[in-house]
């Protein structure tokens, strides 16, 4: 029988520098003596910023930022190959593999530079470079350990559309090139490293998969090689009832099914890029978090059904870069497709519109989107609606850039009844006070809209009335 395969992530931080590496390897080779391992790596840890800002910089003429960020990165990056790899000929085939890249890097900087244009393709490749010159130093730190390894891009083995900044994984091809590329080095006992973050339309130019889609990466190759598991490795433990810097006795979820981890990446828990758990959903592949810096703890395990932790509230999150723009007026029941003509507006700015209340009378709609998104949507609708605020029939579009957005999450909320009288209850309370209130009909969240000030104290409150800071029930 073959041996079970699992992919491992890890992010950033946890191929920080030399000694997070040398952790990660660890956690990579002792895994591989009992199983098939494919590892899956992030750049090191502010790399993407670093070289997205220079490129935006070169987009605007600046022919010295990308040059100095070179030099950086091959200072960094030749420090962690010496403390990580002492076998002068791997670390020479190593050394000439970054030179490579960096070289490749400097070309891209100088050519946008030149043109002082960068087209969203130049900034893809810029953008992977970062993954791309850390893959070879984690196989290195592999064989340093004794186990059998190989870097590979994943321009390679995933293969997507050509959205350029957002690519969606072709899930067939990227099976075939699977069982082409990498099943055979598993086949021969080696450790494949494959970069996160990137891959390739079907004629080759390289994509990626959006910001953080290194863990997006991981679950397109674990459901492409059938792997048995696939584990996130990153510098948490786990997904957490709450985020424990506003909730001191916030503790880590043992299970949670994909739906309630999904609905926390929606709303803000920055534990998941929130696409990752799409490609595992069909097969049921169980997902771990788990914390690189502390390997003895387990984590969270993410699985298709999740397991009960009683009362049906599984975690709480809240999003604070968000603004509450409203629209409204006596008037407005009778403009014409008022709904359709704010999302309309809001979709033409690429705003994402993240909670959604109207009153019944219909003369108020009041929605959230992300804070840097905000101004210029409000500019767009009253543009939008010109006509209607001359005719005073709509009186106002004001934004409130001092609001949060507090979800509480839990896929047995549904049939529960009871979870959204106990949460206004509890936060009334409290005197705080609510601006808008939306459950969706999955019945998985019930998200409300708080003033920024009181979004701790609605957390805390709510945390204590769901009895998330104790044990779990089962
Ligand atoms: N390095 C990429 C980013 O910073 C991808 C990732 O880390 O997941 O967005
Ligand atoms: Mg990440």
């Amino acid at each position: 029988m073959a041996k079970p395969l699992q992919v491992m992530k890890f992010g950033g931080t946890s191929v920080g520098d030399a000694t997070c590496i040398a952790r990660s390897a660890q956690i990579v080779a002792s895994a591989a003596q009992h199983m098939s391992v494919v590892a899956v790596v992030s750049a090191m840890s502010g790399v993407t910023n670093r070289l997205i800002g220079a490129a935006k910089q070169a987009g605007e003429g600046d022919t010295e930022s990308g040059a100095a960020l070179i030099e950086a990165l091959r200072q960094q990056h030749h420090k962690a190959l010496a403390e990580l790899v002492t076998n002068t000929a791997d670390r020479t085939t190593i050394e000439h593999k970054l030179e490579e890249i960096f070289a490749e890097g400097k070309r891209l900087y100088d050519g946008t530079a030149m043109l002082r244009e960068l087209t969203p393709r130049t900034l893809d490749v810029i953008s992977s470079l970062g993954e791309r010159l850390c893959a070879p130093v984690f196989a290195g730190a592999l064989r340093q350990l004794g186990a059998e390894s190989a870097a590979i891009e994943a321009t390679e083995v995933i293969v997507t559309d050509s959205y350029h900044g957002g690519a969606e994984p072709r899930a067939e091809e990227t099976r075939q090139r699977c069982a082409e590329v990498i099943a055979p080095l598993l086949a021969a006992g080696e450790i494949p490293v494959v970069t996160g973050f990137i891959g390739a339309t079907h004629d080759g130019k390289l994509t990626t998969l959006g910001r953080g889609g290194s863990d997006y990466s991981a679950t397109i190759l674990g459901a492409a090689l059938n792997a048995d598991e696939i584990i996130i490795w990153t510098d948490v433990e786990g997904v957490l009832t709450a985020d424990p810097r506003l909730v001191p006795d916030a503790r880590t979820i043992p299970e949670i099914s994909y739906r309630e981890a999904a609905e926390l990446a929606y709303f803000g828990a920055k534990v998941l890029h929130p696409k990752t758990l799409r490609p595992v959903l069909a097969d049921g592949i169980p997902v771990w978090i788990r914390n690189s810096f502390a390997p003895e703890k387990l984590g969270t395990k993410i699985t298709q059904k999740g397991k009960s932790i009683g009362g049906g509230v599984k975690a709480l999150t809240a999003i604070r870069d968000v603004a509450l723009i409203s629209l409204g007026g006596p008037g407005i029941v009778g403009v014409p497709d008022v709904i359709g003509r704010t999302f309309t507006t809001t979709a033409a700015m690429r705003a994402d519109v993240l909670l959604i209340s109207q009153s019944s009378s219909q003369n108020d709609i009041c929605f959230l989107v992300s804070k840097p998104h905000a101004h210029a949507t409000v500019d767009a609708l009253r543009k939008e609606f010109e006509q209607d605020l001359a005719h005073e029939v709509v009186d106002h579009i004001s934004v409130d850039p001092n609001v949060a957005i507090v979800a509480v999450v839990g896929e047995n909320m549904r049939g529960t009844p009871g979870v959204a009288g106990r949460t206004f209850n509890a936060i009334g309370q409290e005197k705080v006070n609510l601006i808008a209130i939306a459950q969706g009909s999955s019945e998985t969240n019930i998200s409300f809209v708080v003033d920024d000030k009181s979004m701790q104290q609605a957390l805390r409150v709510l945390h204590k009335e769901f009895g998330l800071g104790h044990a779990p029930v089962n």
